[in-house]
Parts: structure tokens; sequence; C-alpha cells
């Protein structure tokens, strides 16, 4: 029964724009500046007080509707969103409402629960996306017993962007949502950092029988994490689908999320009846957006991260994971495809960049960013190691010394000694040394005992300080013992 049912599901996603501004006023965006410190007549509505659209939030909405195949209208406009709320001082939001910035335009996410033969690749259309405001923040944990509210993010530039009711299953929701904050990352249009609150999610979902029209849908507000959409969403297809299953009716309402208990609950009726009385902003003209802006911002738009993936499988040969992982942030891919330049061995390259310079990257907390081997310096070590002056073990031990001293691979290995040992006279003394300190071992490799191989080729490059040539050693010791 359950198969014939379809799960459909619509998101609405607030972004904070990454302006140095707020959106309609000078005040700085600061997250975590002292409570009502960031905040001006016009932000906090007083009488008089004229709002001025900022341009750097109109072109970051602008960069994600072209990336995003939207249609970006000419004249757009403001609206105000008429409610009360204690972090809302003006008693509505300046919003967009019948003319957005955008309409339309598709992301294509595949499905992980979809079926076999049905997996494949799904464009998920974009309904809009339009410009507004966040509100402030009541804090229920400064004060004791009592709500303070801190006014400093009210007026901070929101994009919110609605899809289609086109995903069909909480994992694809969830996939989309990955899929579109790498994109907002590309882009760098929002810093996505959920546990700020720079990306918020309001997820709507219904039941229906597959093939007929909309079922009656709930909506879930306020997700502030990937795994919340995605558990919320589990929850109420699971709770609508039983509802159905017995024979009675889904109920339109507003739910909140309740994590700890693993279950959505109704909000106050008071948000349920969403009479928010829009009406145009009379202190704000209408927006224009000029066909050569839209022109400019097109052309700088960078490659998108999924044909970028889809490019470092085909142009480099990499596995599928790899190219996942070489392009989960643009800047990594940027490092990557530098040391690739440079080395011409895009398969050493992204073993390098996946292992060593990501270990080191995680021990010490920093994004890539911050990695002091430049890609060309990263490029001369991996040569160093496809000559054999350096063993590839050793070699990351050479990339962590580059990383804290800021020297060469070259200079490095000659003043520490680390250049690999290929010289017979030399892996000759470590090999007699290791043969005559195990002689036991030594003669049940000579009757065959393979695995004794290893043991030798260990103790050597524990007498030589890693410096050995571990294949000749290997070839040396099996030469040694056939004599
Ligand atoms: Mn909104």
């Amino acid at each position: 029964m359950s198969t014939s049912r379809e799960t459909v599901i619509g998101l609405e996603i607030h972004v904070q724009l990454a302006t140095r501004t707020k959106m309609f006023c000078g005040d700085l965006v600061e997250f975590g500046a002292p409570p009502n410190t960031r905040v001006c007549p016009v932000c906090l509505g007083h009488p008089g007080a004229l709002p001025v659209v900022n341009g750097a939030a109109v072109e970051l909405a602008l960069r994600t509707a072209a990336a995003l195949d939207a249609e970006i209208h000419r004249t757009s406009l403001f609206a105000r969103k008429n409610y009360f709320y204690p972090d809302l001082p003006k008693g509505y939001q300046i919003s967009q409402y019948e003319r957005p910035l955008a309409t339309g335009g598709r992301l294509a996410v595949s499905d992980p629960e979809a079926g076999p033969g049905d997996g494949a690749e799904k464009p998920v259309r974009i309904r809009r996306i339009h410009l507004e405001e966040d509100a402030g923040q009541t804090l229920h944990d400064r004060l004791e017993g009592r709500t303070a509210v801190d006014l400093n993010r009210a007026g901070v530039p929101l994009m919110e962007v609605v899809t289609e009711p086109d995903l069909r299953s909480p994992g694809h929701a969830r996939a989309f949502l990955a899929e579109l904050k790498r994109l907002l990352e590309y882009l760098r249009v929002s810093d996505c950092d959920m546990e700020k609150g720079s990306l918020r999610v309001d997820a709507n979902l219904s039941v229906r029988p597959a093939g007929t029209g909309p079922g009656t849908k709930t909506e879930v507000k306020n997700l502030n994490s990937f795994a919340n959409v995605e558990r919320a969403l589990r929850f109420e297809a699971e709770r609508q689908g039983g509802l159905l299953g017995r024979g009675r009716e889904v109920v339109a309402e507003t739910l909140l999320w309740d994590a700890t208990v693993g279950e959505t609950r109704p909000m106050r009726s008071k948000e349920e009846v969403e009479d928010y009385r829009y009406f145009p902003e009379p202190d704000l003209p209408p927006l224009v957006v000029d066909g050569e802006v839209v022109g400019a911002v097109r052309a700088a738009l960078p490659e998108p991260p999924r044909h970028r993936e889809a490019r470092f499988r085909t142009e480099y040969g990499l596995p599928a994971y790899d190219a996942g992982v070489l392009t989960a942030s643009r800047e990594v891919a940027d490092y990557f495809e530098a040391v690739a330049r440079a080395t011409g061995d895009a398969k050493a390259a992204g073993n390098w960049v996946m292992t060593d310079v990501m270990a080191w990257l995680n021990a010490a907390g920093w994004a890539i960013d911050r990695f002091p081997v430049g890609a060309e310096r990263l490029g001369e070590l991996i040569g160093l190691v496809r000559d054999g002056r350096v063993s590839r073990g050793m070699g990351g031990t050479v990339l962590g010394r580059m990383a804290d001293t800021g020297r060469s691979a070259a200079e490095i290995i000659a003043a520490e000694g680390l250049e690999q040992v290929r010289d017979e006279g030399r892996l000759g003394e470590w090999v007699a040394a290791a043969l005559a300190a195990h002689p036991e071992e030594a003669d049940r490799l000579r009757a065959g005992e393979g695995r004794l191989l290893g043991f030798f080729v260990g103790d050597v490059m524990r007498r030589s300080d890693g410096v050995a040539d571990p294949k000749r050693t290997a070839e040396l010791i099996r030469r040694r013992l056939g004599e």
C-alpha cells in the first residue's frame, strides 16, 4: 500500500547574505557583537527613518539567481509583511511578495531514496528567489527568569529561495540542501554557517496516492540543521501516512520540530492564520536591475560545483568519491587543480591533497586557505617522490616540515638527510645487520615463509631512520637469501 503513495516535499530556505552591512542601513553585520550595539533608527523602524537598498545584497542574490538559471526580473518590488513580534519593533518585515527578484530556475539533485532505475539526477525546480530583512532575536538565557531582545540581527540581509514541491523523499530534501549549500559557498554568497543561523529551512510535506492531485500539506518551521530537516520530514511522512492509512484526514498546520523528543508539534494558532496584509513598501522605489549588471554577474560566475565534480572524473580520471571530496569546497578544488597543474599528475595530486594535506589541516583546525605550502611547492615535492629522491612515506614528513618552516622540499631533504637511500652499498649494510639480528626469521624466510619479507623491510626502515628505499631493500633481501 505504501508503494502507491507518494511523498511530496517543498522547501523554503532563508540564506543570510555575506554583506558587510545590513539590508537597508549602514549598520555592520557582526555575529556575536554586544547586544543592541549594531542598530540605528532605520532598522529599529523609527518614524521618518528611510531605508536604502544595499547593492551588495542585490548582487549576491543576482549571482544565486543566475547560477540557478532563474529568470531575473528587470523590476521587482519590496513589500511590507505585517506581523507583531517582540523581535520586530517595526511591526513589519520588508520583503518581496508579488514581484520577487527572480522566478523559475532549477538545481539537479539525485534522490538517494529513489527506486532502482529511478535514481537519476532530478531537476528540482525553483519557484522564486527574493530579498528581505531578518528580524532580531529573543534571548531566553541571558537574564534570570526573563526574556531579552537583541536587535543586532534586525535588518540583516536575507535571500529566500523557495522550491517547487519536486522533492520526493526526506533524503532527497537533504541532498538538495547539501547541493544548494555547496553552490552558495562556491558563489561566496553566504558563509552558510548553520550554527550561526546563516541557513534556516522551512519544509512542507504531503503524502498523496501516486498520480493524484496535491494532498494536504503540513509545514515544519525553522529547522537549523540538515539532519533535523531529514528527521522532521521522515517523522511527518510516517505520521501523515499513518493518518491516511487509518482513513483519517491530515490537518493543514504549521509545526515545530522538537529535536530532543524527535517529533513535530503544532505551533501557536496565531502563526497559522498567515494574514500578513502585504502591501507595497512606500519608502522604497521599485528595484530595477540593469541588463548590463546581469550580464556582468553571469560572466563572473564560477564553474558550478556539480560540473566541476563531473569534470574531475572525466578530465582527471578520479573515482567518484575522490571527485566529491575534492570539490566539497571551492578552495580545496582550486588548490587540487593548481597542484595537478604543477605536477602534471592529477592522481598523485589528489592523493596528496586528500591524505597528507587534509590530515595536516584537520590537526591544525584550519581551512585550506591557511595551508602554508603553496601548490607549486607541493608539486615540487611530488616530483621528488616520483623521481625516487625521497620515499612517499618520508614525503609526508617532509610536507609537515615544509608547513612548519616555510622551506622548500629540496632544502629540507638535504638539510635533514631525508634523501631516500637506493645505493646498494649502504642498503646492503642495513640488510646484513637486519638478517644477522634475526637468524631464526632469516632461516624461515629462506625456507619460503614469504610474509617475513615485510618484517625485514620494516627492520631496515627502522635502522635507516626511514630513508631506505623499501622496494630496493626487498629486492636485496631476496637476493641475499637466494644466494
Ligand atoms: Mn521569508
